[in-house]
């Protein structure tokens, strides 16, 4: 009777158009402030550090490591039930800022703490790409 449920698909803004238009080019674009240097994301129109408006969008090395993270074990959603076990874990990247994002290509008991990640990007139907983070090939 319903149609088959979905995903919570990002929601693009005005600040963070460029960010999701990088990811569409497998780019992990963050913020960087030419006034301090500081690096920033979730992207927003002021600097954090100095409150100054001088940030340009720079192409994050990719590369961080896991500072925290949950096994999903019960999907939130039927939309979501195929994934389960799934990894949630905060990245924090080597230029310094920390994002949300799912931790893949590897089993999810192997996913530890200080473990050193870099980003793949999945492209979603319906044209979103969502950067996901990989156990570090060297
Ligand atoms: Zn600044």
């Amino acid at each position: 009777m319903s149609a088959a449920p979905t995903k919570n698909l990002p929601v693009g803004t005005a600040e963070t158009a460029e960010y999701w238009a990088g990811c569409k080019r497998h780019e992990l674009l963050i913020q960087h402030c030419t006034d301090c240097a500081a690096y920033q994301f979730y992207p927003r129109i002021l600097c954090t550090a100095c409150s100054g408006r001088s940030l340009q969008w720079v192409r994050a090395s990719g590369r961080g490591t896991v500072r925290s993270f949950t096994i999903v074990r019960r999907a939130v959603s039927e939309a979501y039930a195929a994934e389960v076990p799934y990894v949630v874990a905060l990245i924090r990247l080597q230029e310094g800022p920390t994002l949300m994002s799912n931790i893949v290509g590897c089993a999810v008991e192997a996913v530890a703490m200080d473990m050193p990640v870099e980003v793949v990007f999945d492209d979603w139907p319906g044209g979103v790409t969502v950067p996901k983070f990989q156990p570090l090939s060297r």
